[in-house]
């Protein structure tokens, strides 16, 4: 532990302190980024699927009242996620701050958690905005295959196997997860959008939004994404 904290101090001087939330559509990369700039300033990565699953595994009260929810397939309500977060945030090792991953979703929930910062000293939070062409997420998402053997990831348009869907390392049959196909990735970026915008405005509005071009490389948005948090101070 003590050597780990000595390298994070030469790594990155100046702590995080703050909330840095993520808001992106599936797929965009949002997921790789946020857990990447949460181990570069050595904070928690923060999402509510986590949140919920360590509640019931733990069969604290919150969890106990999620479980059975969950298992129907229905939404947790706001109620109970808003307290889970409230929960989560109060914990010492976000006292340097964290990163939101898929929370809030709503205006609503973006209006609590500014009180619950403020209510735990934090400065307002830093919004990193996904901003990639739709036709091109889509294709992204729907040109990945995975190798059934070694699981490795293939995209038939941007990075194609070798041979014609067999995995370069060890010959196995590239598939199409189901989740995928176009049929479902299609309305789900669609829900997405509709859901988001609200949101993505409210932010631009307080003037804490700030876009990153999730179309380039995953080490071209980490650095933006890094060039934000810095210069954000
Ligand atoms: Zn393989």
């Amino acid at each position: 532990m003590k050597t780990s904290g000595i390298a994070a101090d030469q790594r990155c001087p100046k702590p995080l302190d703050r909330a840095v939330i993520f808001l992106g559509p599936p797929g965009a990369g949002k997921g790789t980024q946020a857990k990447e700039l949460a181990r570069f300033f050595r904070v928690p990565h923060l999402s509510t699927g986590d949140m919920l699953r360590e509640n019931i595994a733990q069969g604290t009260p919150l969890g106990i009242q999620a479980a059975p929810i969950m298992k129907r397939g229905e939404l947790v309500p706001d109620s109970l996620v808003l307290k889970m977060v409230a929960h989560r945030i109060e914990q010492p090792d976000c006292m340097h701050g964290f990163v939101f991953d898929g929370f809030p979703r709503t205006v609503a929930q973006a209006q609590y958690l500014m009180i619950l910062l403020r209510q735990n000293g934090y400065k307002p939070a830093l919004v990193v905005h996904f901003v990639i062409d739709p036709a091109l997420l889509l294709r992204r998402i729907t040109g990945r295959r995975m190798c059934k053997v070694g699981g490795e990831i293939y995209n038939i348009y941007e990075r194609p196997p070798q041979c014609d869907l067999r995995c370069d390392h060890d010959g196995g049959e590239l598939i199409q997860r189901p989740d995928d196909r176009e049929e479902v990735v299609g309305p789900r970026l669609l829900a997405y959008q509709r859901q988001t915008e609200p949101l993505v405005a409210y932010y631009r509005r307080l003037g804490r939004l700030h876009e990153v071009n999730a179309a380039k490389s995953v080490d071209q948005v980490k650095q933006e994404v890094l060039d934000i948090v810095r210069g954000s101070r």
